[in-house]
């Protein structure tokens, strides 16, 4: 027996329209309480009628649409209303809800529910909360290809493939009698050391599905008045849409977050910042190397006008270390410096002031970031705890595999097997834990 439960699914703002969402088995009767229209006559259709407070006011006019279940998000009988988007009439509506037997959603619960009842896997599930919160387009392509089962498509594949070794396998734990013939052993290997590769393979994309979730953070360092804040002016100025303005984590770097290539970079900036008396160069160098530790690219800015002092080169070993862009400022004046002092890092010249050579650099930064050509096809792990959880299958297959080359019993490389399967299972949500699944529904939002 589910309960009924209700909540605003929209944001708490002004907006044109509100949705409520209702769902458990007296969603119909309950909504039909506040709502005034043929719901229940026209199941998947658009009504219109009128909402009403449990004494009867009109609390608003609008649209309803009824699910049966289980041909509903969650499986269950629901009902969406379609408000004006007034915070004072959907918490009304709302209210009605809760009068007429409704009870106040959880985080996360409707998503929860459509897992529980096999409409959703949970890396659909996870989607849902990537996709809400993806603030670049190729973020969101990815996780809407995962919401649509991508993703656990991929796992399923190397599950099965897990599935028809362990059966292979079974046939020689019942009769341990029979030698496993040597082709039968190469073929078996061969199979598990392809179901591992492509579990590492999976885990491997998440260093760039990092990138494309989280964006690209980007520190730009250098000496004072190399032209730091110039360069950002410059690629700012351009027709880059500014995502947000943050500031950083630390009180002494802000970060300016823009997009290009439909990818979110983070700008961590260190230009600006009043260098503090006393020590400047020390405390300048101190920056820059937390900027840099804290990013997953570097823009090293340098006056190209004038020879390289020993603050510069300072940066640049700091740099090195890093993936790194070298920039080479105010070519207007005339350069001394090359790319040759540079080498091997990619080096462009531009000039910040004329805004010449900022898009060679913004295309540098694409290729460098190889933002051009991450897979959006849902393929691309994004979730921290997936990389690990395929990781931790990928290290029970090689287990299983590496005992039955050096004789271990079939029955044990059965049991890493099925424990690989088990693993994979967490991802998926056939094996996860209670405790994974409510931690993981609990970051969602009310009213998903
Ligand atoms: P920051 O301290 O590294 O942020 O440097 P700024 O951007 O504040 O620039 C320091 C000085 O260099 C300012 O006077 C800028 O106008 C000048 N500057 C910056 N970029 C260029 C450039 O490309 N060419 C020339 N000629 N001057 C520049």
């Amino acid at each position: 027996m589910a309960q009924t439960i209700a909540a605003i699914s929209t944001a708490p703002m002004k907006s044109a329209l509100g949705i409520i969402r209702i769902s458990g088995d007296d969603a119909l009767s309950v909504a039909e309480r506040v709502f005034c229209g043929r719901l229940s006559q026209s199941p998947r259709e658009m009504v219109t009628g009128k909402f009403l407070s449990q004494t009867g006011d009109t609390l608003d006019f609008g649209m309803a649409v009824y699910f049966k279940g289980p041909k509903s998000f969650t499986g269950e009988d629901s009902v969406e209303f379609f408000c004006h988007g007034s915070t004072a009439v959907l918490s009304a509506v709302l209210s009605s809800l809760f009068k007429a037997g409704a009870h106040p959603a959880k985080p996360g619960e409707f998503s929860e529910r459509a897992f529980l009842n096999g409409k959703i896997d949970l890396t659909q599930a996870e989607a849902i909360i990537d996709l809400i919160d993806s603030d670049c387009e190729l973020a969101a392509k990815n996780a809407a290809e995962q919401m649509n089962g991508a993703m656990g498509r991929e796992i399923s594949s190397i599950s099965d493939s897990l599935t028809a070794i362990a059966a292979e396998f079974y046939a020689y734990v019942d009769y341990p009698d029979d030698d496993i013939p040597e082709t039968e052993r190469d073929e078996l290997c061969k199979s598990l050391a392809l179901c591992a590769q492509k579990a590492k393979g999976l885990s491997g994309t998440y260093e760039r599905g990092k990138l494309l979730r989280d964006g690209v953070k980007v520190a730009l360092v250098g000496r004072p008045n190399v032209g730091k804040s110039s360069l950002l002016n410059a690629i700012l100025g351009t027709d880059r849409s500014i995502v947000t303005d943050i500031e950083g984590t630390t009180r002494d770097t802000v970060e300016e977050s823009f997009s290009i290539n439909s990818l979110t970079l983070h700008l961590i900036d260190t230009a600006g910042l009043r260098e503090a008396e006393g020590e400047p160069e020390r405390l300048g160098i101190e920056r820059s190397r937390r900027a840099i530790d804290s990013s997953d690219l570097v823009i090293a800015v340098f006056d190209g006008s004038v020879p390289l002092d020993s603050y510069d080169r300072e940066i640049l070993s700091i740099a090195e270390k890093k993936r790194s862009i070298c920039v080479i400022n105010k070519n207007d004046l005339g350069c001394v410096l090359s790319a040759d002092n540079f080498s091997p890092l990619p080096t462009v010249v531009l000039s910040a002031k004329e805004n010449k050579g900022t898009d060679e650099l913004l295309a540098l930064i694409c290729k460098t970031v190889g933002a051009s050509d991450i897979p959006c096809d849902g393929r691309t792990v994004t979730n921290p705890r997936h990389a690990s959880t395929l990781m931790r299958a990928h290290d029970a297959i090689v287990s299983a595999a590496e005992g039955f080359k050096n004789g271990t019993y079939p029955d044990l490389c059965v049991t890493d097997i099925e424990n690989a399967i088990n693993i994979l299972g967490e991802i998926t949500g056939n094996c996860a834990q209670d405790v994974i699944i409510s931690e993981i529904f609990s970051r969602f939002c009310v009213g998903k």
